[in-house]
């Protein structure tokens, strides 16, 4: 039989066991708390890791308006962020922060802070950030002034632009006033391929393309020391304004009208001798033209009203009835077109140039060079609209970037014929003509041509 005193004893030594477990629990959870490590976690990832946990708030608040006065605008985070006690039996496994500053720096670069603005949106594509809508307004009003210098054209991008409020921009990517315009004046890269053609090099395309031969052969490394075949496919790049400004105006000008030159043959005369009967005088006419400008370069010009002022006198010339004479001395030899020339013939910039390029206003018209057999008259890439004619003893002429083509292929032009109209067509940036002399094939320099035959050309 169990005495009922037994029984108590059992009970007391139970709760006094309990008491001391708790007591012991205590103690060593008070004894360890010093220990505790607590750690950031930013959008579920470990951030920075210290002893303190007030420090640590006093860090996020601190790194906070340190953000602030360092972009001058205010800043936001909107990712979760929490502070949470670190459980782990290897606490060497992280560095533990010692002061604010150390758990600063841990954090610096792992909480992104965002905030409001807009986005220049150009073709969809979100391409600068900045702080309000005036900077992004100003920005492009700095690009648009930067190409127009008239005050009656109208302006515009030839890209698409949209000006987009957004309240979650990350802070650093926000651009001020000088480096918007920095970037939206810049270029962006633009890929393109190009699948090979039946009888095509890279020579040809990198000229076709304007890009430099070996630019093309670092995109793509599978080409070096190999043939091409017909079908493969090549990367390009190209670099493309990011912003292309149109300038439209109407300009007014009062240009000269060439007279003509009417060449009577005297078999009287002597063959060496050259009356002149009248001499000629040019006539005027004012013409309105509607101007469209790309950066600032004319890419068309249409005539909208033309008046004539004064008509031109001829001049008439007597000559000694000797036609190979007259060649021999210049008289059946014609410069293509009125102008300064603006490049001559040879290397420039480790190119080399293959004609010389004669500055004419818009529409000029261009001459054939002596009489001929028209066998080009078409747009290529480079030289634009393109009259090529071939002469006699294996001597050609190329006529390059016009605006209009007068002649057929096939067709026989004589010394002096108008055959098209100064343009900017291909790889121009103004108007102007590039014209070559090709002897058996050969570029040579049309100066140094027109001087063997007797004519110093001077502009
Ligand atoms: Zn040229």
């Amino acid at each position: 039989m169990i005495s009922p005193c037994k029984k108590t004893i059992f009970s007391y030594s139970r709760i006094y066991l309990t008491i001391s477990f708790i007591l012991i629990t205590i103690s060593i959870f008070l004894a360890a708390s010093n220990f505790i490590l607590w750690k950031v976690v930013v959008e579920g990832k470990n951030a920075a890791v210290s002893q303190d946990r007030q420090s640590i708030k006093e860090a996020v608040r601190k790194l906070h308006k340190q953000k602030e006065s360092k972009y001058g605008f205010e800043v936001d985070t909107k990712q979760d962020l929490r502070i949470m006690p670190l459980l782990t039996l290897k606490p060497r496994d992280f560095t533990c922060a010692k002061t604010r500053d150390e758990i600063i720096n841990q954090l610096n670069d792992k909480v992104d802070f965002t905030t409001s603005g807009v986005a220049i949106v150009i073709n969809g594509k979100e391409r600068v950030y900045v702080s309000n809508i005036e900077t992004a307004r100003k920005s492009l009003k700095k690009i648009e002034d930067k190409y127009c210098s008239r005050q009656d054209a109208a302006v515009s991008f030839k890209e698409e632009i949209k000006l987009t409020s957004m309240d979650d921009i990350l802070a650093n990517k926000i651009d001020d006033l000088n480096s918007a315009v920095d970037k939206l004046g810049g270029n962006a890269q633009k890929t393109e391929y190009y699948w090979i053609q039946e009888g095509d090099t890279l020579w040809d395309i990198a000229s076709e393309k304007g890009i430099k031969r070996e630019k093309i052969l670092q995109l793509n490394d599978e080409i070096k020391n190999k043939k091409l075949h017909v079908g493969q496919k090549i990367k390009l790049v190209q670099k493309k304004h990011l912003l292309n400004v149109i300038t439209r105006y109407k300009d007014v000008q009062c240009e000269d009208i060439p007279y003509s030159v009417m060449q009577k043959k005297d078999n009287e005369l002597d063959i060496t001798e050259n009356k002149l009967i009248q001499k000629g005088i040019p006539g005027k006419k004012r013409t309105i033209y509607q101007v469209v400008e790309e950066n600032g370069a004319i890419v068309k010009q249409k005539t909208v009203n033309q008046e004539i002022i004064k008509e031109p006198r001829p001049q008439i010339e007597v000559t000694g009835n000797d036609a190979l004479l007259a060649y021999r001395s210049g008289r059946e030899i014609h410069w293509p077109v009125q102008g300064n020339i603006t490049s001559g013939f040879g290397w420039r910039h480790g190119e080399m140039h293959s004609g010389v390029d004669i500055a004419a206003s818009y529409g000029a018209p261009v001459v054939a060079m002596m009489s001929g057999n028209v066998q080009v008259a078409k747009t290529k890439k480079q030289y634009g609209k393109l009259i090529k004619i071939v002469h006699k003893n294996g001597l050609a002429t190329k006529y390059a970037h016009l605006s209009s083509i007068l002649v057929p292929v096939g067709k026989v032009v004589s010394s002096g014929e108008k055959i098209g109209s100064i343009g900017v067509t291909g790889n121009a940036t103004g108007p102007h003509l590039h014209f070559e002399v090709l002897i058996n094939g050969k570029t040579v320099d049309p100066l140094e041509y027109f001087k063997s035959c007797g004519i110093n050309h001077n502009n």
